[in-house]
């Protein structure tokens, strides 16, 4: 199977390095054909507004939606979860973009605020043992609440940092910049992607 990297803005690069030391031949997708090829997406960092642009002007919009509500195996991080949520709540650093609205989640971008715009913290991520996973958090949005179509999966203390909704999960935090793989390990194997 491939996966791919929506590489149209963002930290596409580690993104790739991180996932090619998993599945060498994961590929950055581009275009509508790029996304047809691919049997698990990633969607990377970066800044949500900019990504939504992109996708749209790539002709990606339409093509991507109708892969996220077939259940195509994706695993969106900060920017990408908010590009998923379902519901955006005004964000006090100017416009929000439109969203997939896949993931049953209410987020506000950059809600950690202008003085804690980066910070790593310990997560508890469900199914994974041993030492807390590291989670690295840059201008991250926060999950307000979550809905009956979504089921969280990771917590910083008591706040819900990941969720996912079926094969599709959403985290505000950056596991590719962490220099530990095992939550990729764990969506690769769940989206059958790992042999
Ligand atoms: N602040 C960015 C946004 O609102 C997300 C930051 C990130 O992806 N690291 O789109």
């Amino acid at each position: 199977m491939n996966v791919g990297v929506l590489a149209l803005q963002g930290d596409v690069p580690e993104h790739l390095r991180v996932l090619r030391e998993l599945v060498p031949d994961t590929i950055p997708v581009r275009s509508p054909a790029d996304l047809a090829s691919v049997g698990a997406l990633f969607l990377p960092g970066g800044e949500s507004t900019t990504i939504a642009r992109l996708i749209e002007e790539m002709g990606l919009w339409a093509p991507l939606r109708q892969r996220l509500e077939h259940g195509l195996p994706t695993l969106a991080t900060c920017a990408g979860l908010i590009l998923l949520a379902r519901d955006l709540a005004p964000s006090a650093y100017g416009r929000d973009p439109p969203t997939f609205g896949v993931l049953d989640v209410r987020v506000r971008r950059n809600d950690y605020g202008a003085q804690r715009e980066s910070f790593e913290a310990p997560v508890r991520v469900d199914g994974i043992g041993g030492r807390p996973f590291p989670g690295v958090f840059i201008r991250s949005p926060r999950i307000l609440g979550v809905g009956a179509d979504a089921t969280p999966i990771a917590w910083h203390g008591e706040e819900v940092v990941g969720v996912r909704a079926g094969t599709i999960w959403g985290l505000t935090f950056h596991p590719e910049l962490a220099r530990d793989l095992r939550v990729h390990r764990k969506f690769l194997a769940q989206a059958g992607a790992l042999l």
